[in-house]
C-alpha cells in the first residue's frame, strides 16, 4: 500500500517534472510502471541497508559469551585466524570469548606439533595440563599482536577497540583442569591475560561436578571453593556451563559477584542434559547472572527455535538475564539459519520480526554480558 501511494507520487513528481501533457494516459501509466519499479528497486535496497544498520548498535557491545574461533584450542596453530576474526566483525559483534578447554586432559582430540591426535582416555602427566592451558593463552596473545583483533583485559579496552572497529577477545578456559589444584597457577593464568573461567567441562574435576554423561554427584570442592573467591578477588568472570545442579548452587551461594551460564538449553523447551531448570535459571537471575542461549543443531533446530529459548528466559526473569554463547568450531552443527558461518545478524532479524524494541535486543546480543563484567570489575 505504501509502495503504491509512493509509486503515485513519483509519478505525480515526474509529471511536475516534465511538464509533459498530463492528459495523455498511456504516458502516464508507463511513468507509472517506471515509478513502481524504480520504487521496488530502492525499497529492497532500503530494506538491506536498514538490516545492516539495525545489527550492529553502536552503544552496545554485541559479545559472544563462549566460542573456539579458528578452533584454537584444539587444532596445531599458532594464534586465531584473521578470517575468524573478519567473520565476527563482518557479523557486528565486537566481544568473543575464546575458550581453551581442557577437557583433552581426559579425552585426547587435539592436534600436537607433530600432528598425532592423541584420543580416549588420555591421561596427562603432572605439569602437562598447565602447559597446554598456557601454551593457549599465548596463542591468543599473538592473536592481538598481529591482527584486528585485541585482548580484553578490562571493559574499557572492549570500548576502545570498538571505536577502532577491532574485535576484543576474552581468554578464557572451559574446565579449570589446568589449575591442576594450585590456587597460584589462577594468578599465573590471570597475568597470562584470562577474564573468565568456567569450573567444569565434560568430567568431574577438582572443582566441582558436571551436568552430563559420566554423571557424579556433588556439589563444588573445596578447592572449588578457593578457585571462586579467589577469582572474585581477582575480578575473574565465573562461568557454571556444565555444572550439576549442586556445583550451580554452590556456586550462587560462594561467589560474590554475578556469574554466567555461558551455553545450554532450557529443560522446559527441551529436556537433555546440557540445559537448566526454569528454577536454575531463576536462581542464576536473582543473583544477577546470565543464561546463554547455545545454537546447537541438535538440540535447537533453527534460529526461530533459538528466539522462542530467549523469549522463554525474557518471560522467566526479565530480558536482563539471557545472552549467546555460540560454541563456533566447538560443535559441528549448528543451528539452521545460524550455521557454522555464525550468522549472528538472523537472530537480529527474527527478533525484530517478533517487535522486540532496540534496547532489549542490543542486551541479548552482548550488552547483559558486558553490563556483567563491568560489575564484575567494579
Ligand atoms: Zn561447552
Amino acid at each position: 500500500m505504501v509502495g503504491l501511494l509512493l509509486a503515485l507520487q513519483a509519478t505525480v513528481w515526474l509529471n511536475f517534472l516534465n511538464k509533459l501533457d498530463s492528459n495523455d494516459l498511456i504516458s502516464t501509466m508507463s511513468k507509472f510502471l517506471f515509478a513502481s519499479l524504480f520504487f521496488i528497486f530502492n525499497s529492497s535496497f532500503s530494506v538491506q541497508l536498514n538490516a545492516n544498520q539495525g545489527y550492529s548498535f553502536d552503544d552496545t557491545v554485541f559479545s559472544d559469551m563462549h566460542a573456539h574461533p579458528s578452533r584454537f584450542h584444539r587444532d596445531h596453530i599458532d594464534s586465531i585466524g584473521l578470517a575468524e576474526i573478519e567473520l565476527y566483525l563482518s557479523q557486528g559483534m565486537d566481544l568473543v570469548v575464546a575458550a581453551i578447554s581442557t577437557d583433552m586432559a581426559f579425552q585426547g582430540n587435539y592436534v600436537t606439533a607433530d600432528g598425532v591426535i592423541p584420543r580416549g582416555k588420555y591421561k596427562p602427566l603432572p605439569g602437562e595440563s598447565y602447559k597446554l592451558t598456557m601454551e593457549r593463552l599465548e596463542r591468543i596473545k599473538k592473536t592481538s599482536q598481529h591482527k584486528k583483533a585485541v585482548l580484553a583485559l578490562s571493559p574499557n579496552d572492549v570500548l576502545v577497540a570498538k571505536d577502532a572497529e577491532h574485535l576484543s577477545i576474552i581468554s578464557a578456559i572451559e574446565g579449570a583442569d589446568g589449575l591442576e589444584g594450585n590456587i597460584q597457577n589462577l594468578y599465573t593464568f590471570y597475568e597470562m591475560g584470562l577474564r573468565l573461567i568456567q569450573l567444569v567441562h565434560f568430567r568431574a574435576n577438582k572443582l566441582g561436578h558436571v551436568q552430563s554423561y559420566p554423571y557424579s554427584p556433588g556439589g563444588l570442592t573445596k578447592f572449588g571453593k578457593e578457585v571462586v573467591l579467589e577469582a572474585n578477588k581477582l575480578n575473574i568472570i565465573i562461568d557454571i556451563a556444565h555444572a550439576n545442579t549442586e556445583t550451580i548452587l554452590d556456586v550462587l551461594e560462594f561467589s560474590k559477584d554475578p556469574v554466567i551460564f555461558s551455553h545450554g538449553g532450557l529443560k522446559s523447551l527441551k529436556d537433555q542434559d546440557r540445559a537448566l531448570t526454569d528454577q536454575e535459571v531463576i536462581l542464576i537471575a536473582q543473583k544477577g547472572g546470565i543464561v546463554g542461549i547455545w545454537p546447537h543443531g541438535k538440540y535447537i533446530e533453527s534460529v526461530s527455535v533459538m528466539v522462542d529459548y530467549i523469549e522463554h528466559v525474557i518471560k522467566l526473569v526479565g530480558p536482563e538475564h539471557v545472552g549467546i554463547g555460540s560454541d563456533l568450531r566447538g560443535v559441528s552443527k549448528y543451528s539452521e539459519g545460524f550455521g557454522s558461518d555464525a550468522n549472528f545478524h538472523s537472530i537480529v532479524e527474527e527478533m525484530t520480526l517478533r517487535g522486540y524494541d532496540k534496547p532489549t535486543i542490543g542486551k541479548v546480543m552482548g550488552g547483559n554480558f558486558f553490563s556483567l563484567w563491568q560489575k564484575v570489575v567494579n
